[in-house]
């Protein structure tokens, strides 16, 4: 099999000896003679598998006894919808913190539900920090992408709020570095980033903002719904659950949460410093505020980005191409992704500069 390193924003890149568990089990899941996929989620195989999942997610992340982990499906995009759902009044305020694509699509869904206050950086390359004064007490939900998947940026300081809960979208970095969950009201993340496959959404959110939601939300889209029925009301994404443990293991295995962020600062840093050091790629996120998950960077032009991407794509570095709202490159270092996919690549990106060198300087002879 080709080496391929695969840069994709979503779904990821996940650990290979992970995959391998799951092609070793496929067929037979622990001795049961069935496959994962096909026990029942009220058998007691799945329901070590879920209880499982969280007390992993809850040892990684340290998240404190008043806090419910729950999972649910709908993406992080569905999460645009219940949290207003959930808690905002339609007379009431939110107020959401605008950098990105992502944000954008959460305060469209806000909007439909009660009234909401957008705070937007002056630039989409940096992230300036917010004081408590600068909200009002009597918001209901403070919001933050808190790291941007599109344009590269990360809250370098997370929002003082007051006591306002701080709401946090972490689909493309949940684990990648360490957080203090007691600072947020509720953490959200689709799975297919940093967590496992797509078709399950973890929610870790603080106790007493749980069980005030208006009658007339839908069961399924009401939070108490998946605390009360330990996320088992209805038929859960079982497969994917099963997957995103055995990614919660290897996680553990490789040095939990700090592990993960050592081995993702050398990655991000190997890579900052080859666009910084380069006279042909280019990336303009202001420094403190790079993201450690999500890299995008231009080679000058529309032509050479292009010739870029061919030539990656033919080395065995697949999508790197940038969303398309931004064009260009985008590299994602997610956790699964080793130090020597990121290594190749600066080598592979060193090599296409010398030689856009060399062909310039024959075009000027
Ligand atoms: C990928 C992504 C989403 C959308 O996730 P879906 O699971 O497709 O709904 C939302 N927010 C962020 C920050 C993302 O990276």
């Amino acid at each position: 099999m080709k080496t391929v390193y695969n840069f994709s924003a979503g779904p990821a890149v996940l650990p290979s000896p992970v995959l391998e568990k799951v092609q070793r089990e496929l067929l037979d899941y622990e001795g049961t003679g069935m496959s994962v996929m096909e026990l029942s989620h009220r058998s007691a195989p799945f329901q070590k598998i879920i209880d499982g999942a969280e007390a992993l997610l809850r040892e990684l992340l340290s998240i404190p006894e008043n806090y419910h982990v729950l999972f649910m499906q709908g993406g992080a995009s569905l999460q645009f919808s219940m949290i207003p759902l959930n808690l905002l009044g339609p007379h009431e305020t939110a107020e959401y913190i605008v950098t990105g694509s992502w944000s954008k699509k959460a305060v469209k869904e806000a909007d439909k539900v009660g009234e909401v206050r957008t705070h937007t950086p002056d630039a989409q390359t940096a992230i300036p920090a917010y004081r408590a004064k600068g909200f009002s007490e009597s918001s209901r939900y403070v919001h933050i992408t808190s790291n941007n998947t599109i344009e590269g940026t990360r809250f370098n300081e997370y929002p003082d709020t007051g006591d306002v809960p701080l709401i946090a979208d972490m689909s493309s970095h949940i684990l990648s570095e360490k957080i203090d969950v007691s600072r947020f009201g509720l953490i959200y993340a689709g799975a297919q980033k940093n967590l496992g496959p797509s078709g399950v959404t973890v929610a870790i959110i603080r106790k007493d903002l749980v069980g005030n939601t208006p009658e007339y939300c839908p069961a399924l889209l009401n939070y108490e719904t998946y605390v009360k029925h330990g996320s088992l009301f209805n038929t859960p994404p079982t497969f994917s659950i099963y997957v995103l443990k055995l990614v919660l293991e290897w996680v553990k295995e490789n040095g939990g949460v700090e592990g993960m962020e050592e081995c993702n600062q050398e990655k991000a840093q190997l890579l900052y410093s080859c666009i910084d050091q380069s006279g042909l790629f280019h990336n303009t996120v202001s420094e403190a505020n790079r993201s450690l998950m999500n890299i995008p960077f231009t080679a000058g032009s529309d032509e050479v980005n292009a010739r870029f991407l061919n030539e990656a794509k033919e080395a065995g570095f697949e999508f790197l191409k940038g969303h398309r709202s931004v064009g260009g490159m985008r590299a994602s270092l997610y956790n699964a992704m080793p130090v020597e996919g990121v290594q190749a690549l600066v080598n592979f990106m060193k090599n296409f500069e010398k030689n856009e060198v060399k062909e310039d300087h024959h075009a000027v002879n």
